[in-house]
């Protein structure tokens, strides 16, 4: 999708501090971080939200949150806990509509989420 700023991030039209760069994802630093540790896992393909998922996708949803684990595990957060959130349309604070999975860690995260 030409109008994606994610695509344009996974395609190096627009900068980021990428950590992760394979034939079906990308991970890099959030630009605003919400917690120490703060990192997007997306899929090259454009699917703007959960709600768009079709059983093809279903290999690349694994790969997404393996490769999110391996990142937390890199990052020194696996242990301690981190959190993984797919916000989904606008009510739940999506604003990016390109699926990307937040990483979050390195302090204590309360729940219910706000
Ligand atoms: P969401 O609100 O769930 O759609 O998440 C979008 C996330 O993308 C937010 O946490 C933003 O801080 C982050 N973000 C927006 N623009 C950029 C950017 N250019 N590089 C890295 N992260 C970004
Ligand atoms: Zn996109």
């Amino acid at each position: 999708m030409s109008d994606c700023l994610f695509c344009k991030i996974a395609a190096g039209q627009i900068p980021a501090k990428l950590l992760h760069e394979d034939e079906e994802a990308v991970a890099f630093l959030d630009i605003n971080p919400q917690a120490p540790t703060h990192l997007l896992v997306i899929p090259r393909k454009h699917i703007p939200t959960l709600n768009d998922l079709s059983s093809e996708d279903d290999a690349l949803l694994g790969r997404l949150h393996r490769l999110a684990a391996r990142l937390a595990a890199e990052r020194g957060i696996a242990t301690d806990g981190w959190r993984l959130v797919v916000n989904t349309n606008r009510g739940a604070g999506q604003t990016v509509f390109h699926i990307h999975l937040h990483v979050l860690g390195g302090r204590t995260m309360t729940w219910p989420p706000g």
